[in-house]
């Protein structure tokens, strides 16, 4: 049975800055060449390891909020003050199509994302030491990783800092969480579900009910 779904997968991979998503992205589509990255549309300057396109669509304001007005994206946000945007084309084309789109957002985008396609796979990085509902220590494993990462101001490490308190009280919304505490555990458990998940759509029949899976 085939719903207005589609065939697709919309997998969002959400975390608060520096909860390592991007690296778990990228080890899943190494892992999975023929899935699809969702590239999304940012007002802030490419890093230096950056490829306009490749990680990101770099645009000034101008050109975003053109791109918004135009309905261009299913979902836009402001992140620690920069402006980003998923492209709505890659997400309908899998949707009906077929395949996996991976998207790398944060929990704002998440959430309109799943509103709009409640079809999507949600999925949660968190930081070991959220486990134990440890927050600060988590937020200094963040800081950390973000200072080692070392591509922000000490100022922008304190918004996405601020911002990561708030995100992860959000966390049980969130079709699955993965701990990240191991990499390779972290892809592996995210790949798992990927594969394993499909969408059941409960339809009632005479006397009983049944769950069909709306991919194939
Ligand atoms: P960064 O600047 O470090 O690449 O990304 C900052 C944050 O913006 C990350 O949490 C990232 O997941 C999120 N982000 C990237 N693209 C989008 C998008 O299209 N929409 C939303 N809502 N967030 C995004």
């Amino acid at each position: 049975m085939r719903t207005s779904a589609g065939k697709g997968k919309i997998v969002i991979i959400s975390s608060p800055s520096g909860g390592g998503k991007t690296t778990i992205c990228r080890c899943l589509l190494k892992k999975n060449p023929e899935w699809r990255f969702s590239i999304s549309y940012t007002t802030r300057a490419g890093r230096a390891e950056e490829v306009d396109g490749r990680e990101y669509h770099f645009v000034d304001k101008t050109e975003f909020m053109k791109l918004r007005r135009r309905g261009f994206f299913a979902e836009s946000a402001r992140v620690h003050r920069y402006y980003y945007g998923t492209p709505r084309k890659p997400l309908e084309e899998t949707a009906k199509k077929g395949g996996v789109i991976l998207l790398d957002v944060d929990v704002k985008g998440a959430f309109s994302i799943k509103k709009k396609y409640p079809q999507a796979l949600s999925i949660f990085l968190l930081p070991p030491d959220v486990e134990e509902l440890k927050k600060r220590q988590a937020l200094s494993v963040l800081e950390k990783r973000l200072k080692r990462r070392g591509t922000e101001t000490k100022a922008q490490r304190a918004v996405r800092l601020k911002n990561a308190i708030a995100e992860m009280d959000r966390f049980n919304r969130f079709d699955y969480i993965i701990i990240n505490e191991n990499i390779n555990v972290a892809v592996s458990a995210a790949d798992h579900m990927i594969k394993s998940w499909t969408v059941g759509v409960t339809y009632f029949g005479r006397n009983r009910s049944k769950a069909y899976s709306v991919f194939e």
